[in-house]
């Protein structure tokens, strides 16, 4: 793993090596997960969606009440990480994950990183298998995330023990994933993942003002599919759309493009070649 430290007020940036402590243990990041991340996916040299993923982070810090991202700084963070990775692992797909976080409690200082993540062998798996998902509520309706700024809907933040917690009653029902469901029954997205379907040749995905985060891979699987001719809607999608979709995909810059075989143990269609297609745009 290789790591960068930085501080975003000195606007500095240094190497750290990963086996070493490097945060304090007062940071708010480890005691609330009061904090921002992105995560991206680097294949060949190039970091997938970055200006997609630097936009979200700056809308991120905003809900959050957090400083501007000052996106040449994160560039040459990731810049420094990358370089590293390159001189280890040649060009391995790689993670790359960054965090800023509000600092240590009462300091009013930024704190942040960014390290190098391997891609899982259970993620490589999940594209060439697929994954099963089992529907959970979300425990709201529709539609909150502007009437309810302060549950951050849509703002990538650090705390995930909700969406792990999610997996975890997803994988304890049999199945690999969760799919989270609005209290009014809209498809929303998975804990680490968006949702895409396709009927003939249109794409839907849930649409973010229902509630979820805005993905930069369904973004960009949109903006080439779109381009290649397809239809790409963002709308209202319920369990029975799934049910009569050609085919039902997750999407997410670790996963890229995993096919979903199964809703609630209710086989769904599945298409390898229309995958094959799809996942060239996302590759
Ligand atoms: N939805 C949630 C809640 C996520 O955490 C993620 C990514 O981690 C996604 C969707 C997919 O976003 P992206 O394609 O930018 O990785």
């Amino acid at each position: 793993m290789a790591l960068v430290l930085v501080d975003p007020l000195a606007n500095t940036l240094s190497r750290h090596d990963p086996s070493h402590p490097a945060l304090r243990a007062d940071d708010l990041a480890a005691t609330r997960g009061d904090g921002i991340f992105e995560a991206a996916l680097h294949r060949g040299g190039t970091t997938r969606a970055l200006d997609l993923h630097l936009e979200r982070m700056q809308h991120s810090a905003r809900m959050m009440d957090l400083p501007p991202v000052d996106g040449g700084l994160w560039r040459e963070v990731l810049a420094q990480l990358t370089e590293d990775h390159a001189a280890a692992q040649g060009d391995a797909d790689v993670t790359l994950k960054w965090v800023l976080s509000r600092g240590v409690e009462g300091a009013g200082r930024p704190t942040g990183w960014a390290q190098t993540i391997p891609v899982s062998a259970a993620t490589e798996r999940e594209r060439a298998e697929g994954i099963s998902l089992a529907t959970l509520s979300r425990g709201f309706a529709a539609g909150q995330a502007a009437s309810a700024p302060w549950l951050l809907i849509g703002a990538k933040t650090l705390s995930y023990a909700v969406n792990l917690a999610s997996t975890r009653y997803a994988a304890a029902q049999g199945a690999g994933e969760a799919l989270w469901v609005t209290t009014d029954g809209f498809l929303l997205e998975a804990p680490r993942s968006n949702l895409v379907v396709a009927h003939g040749r249109t794409l839907t995905s849930p649409d973010p003002v229902l509630g979820l985060l805005r993905g930069t891979t369904q973004q960009l699987l949109f903006s080439w599919a779109t381009a290649h001719g397809w239809d790409c809607r963002y709308g209202g999608l319920r369990a029975g759309d799934l049910r009569n979709a050609d085919a039902v995909w997750l999407t997410s810059s670790v996963r890229t493009l995993v096919p979903v075989h199964h809703l609630d143990g209710i086989p769904l269609r599945t298409d390898p070649a229309l995958t094959a297609e799809l996942a060239q745009f996302v590759a």
